[in-house]
């Protein structure tokens, strides 16, 4: 199925993520956790575009292999860096050669300093939004976008973010996943401002549970706001304990699902860091509550 059909059948999606590693233990782990999660019935998993030409060969191979190898359905990260218009046309025929028409797409960073000066391959393309028309040109692909709930970095202001994110939208895309936050409100805010432009695209929220008191400041860089501070200190409070970190992540993290599933987000996309454990369990503790009300119709 498309991602555009199981989203209109009005069901919850239940997503995993994963990125292309680069060594073989690397693809060892992730075909484990890929395996893991298969058990689960997601409704699709996807798997990131790296930057460097090596990765981007392996996002290919392992999109294929989930279509042709598992009972998932696989989503394409694909990135315009370094790509001009003519290459990535062609990538886009290697996902349909493969059995893939679900695409994410999004124009990356630069590589390497992913704050640098962004560079556009001169026969390339400038803006997400022109990747999506050229998807959408070149067959029957069902195509996400990424959303920011602190906008994008690179965005002036809020409000200028949320209008080229429309544009984005309206350019042809189906859905969108946004940056992982921490707070179901920074979600719900940015849905707002999105649906007073007059949009109503459904926005997966992208969420990771925080495993070790490390994830909390990588997750502050990746998703370009401070992690909450009450939060923080909560995880710090256990600093010398990490299994108690991690359970109270995953707590966490079941908690944000909760409260955004009933705030009436779409579905929920989990970032696995292709260790799929934690993930499980958030999405078992919420499996549990969700078959609660559905027991009682
Ligand atoms: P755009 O939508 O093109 O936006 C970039 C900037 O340009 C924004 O400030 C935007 O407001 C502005 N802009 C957009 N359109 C216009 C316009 N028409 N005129 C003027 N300004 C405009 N990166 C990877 O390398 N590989 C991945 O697999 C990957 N997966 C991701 C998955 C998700 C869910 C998310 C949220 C991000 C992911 N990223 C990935 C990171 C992403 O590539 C970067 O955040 C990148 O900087 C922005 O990509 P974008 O598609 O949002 O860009």
């Amino acid at each position: 199925p498309t991602i555009r059909e199981l989203l209109a059948s009005g069901e919850k999606t239940f997503s995993f993520e994963f990125f292309p590693p680069k060594t073989e233990q690397g693809l060892l782990n992730l075909w484990r956790a890929i395996r893991e999660v298969e058990a689960l019935h997601p409704s699709f998993v996807s798997v990131t575009y790296g930057a460097g030409g090596g990765t981007r060969d392996t996002t290919v191979d392992i999109v294929e292999r989930i279509a042709t190898d598992t009972t998932l359905t696989p989503v394409a990260h694909f990135t315009a860096v370094n790509h001009s218009m003519a290459e990535l046309r062609n990538l886009v025929g290697r996902f349909a050669s493969v059995g893939v028409n679900n695409i994410l797409a999004l124009r990356g960073d630069p590589p390497g300093d992913p704050n640098g000066e962004w560079i556009k391959h001169p026969e390339g393309v400038e803006y997400a939004g022109e990747l999506v028309k050229m998807i959408r040109a070149c067959g029957d692909f069902s195509v996400g976008v990424a959303a920011f709930p602190y906008k994008h970095p690179r965005s002036p202001d809020i409000a200028t973010d949320t209008r080229r994110f429309v544009e984005k939208c309206r350019a042809g895309a189906d859905y969108a996943i946004t940056q992982m936050f921490f707070r179901a409100e920074d979600y719900f805010r940015l849905r707002d401002r999105v649906a007073a432009e007059g949009c109503d695209i459904p926005i997966l929220p992208g969420i990771m549970p925080v495993t070790q008191l490390s994830t909390i400041t990588r997750s502050a860089q990746l998703s370009g706001a401070p992690f909450p501070a009450d939060l923080a200190e909560r995880f710090h409070a256990l600093g010398d304990d990490p299994e108690a970190v991690r359970n109270l992540g995953v707590e966490h993290c079941a908690l944000l699902s909760q409260e955004l599933l009933e705030g009436g987000a779409p579905g929920i996309h989990f970032i696995t860091m292709n260790r799929s454990t934690a993930t499980r369990e958030v999405f078992g503790l919420l499996g549990a509550a969700a078959a609660r009300p559905r027991a009682a119709v």
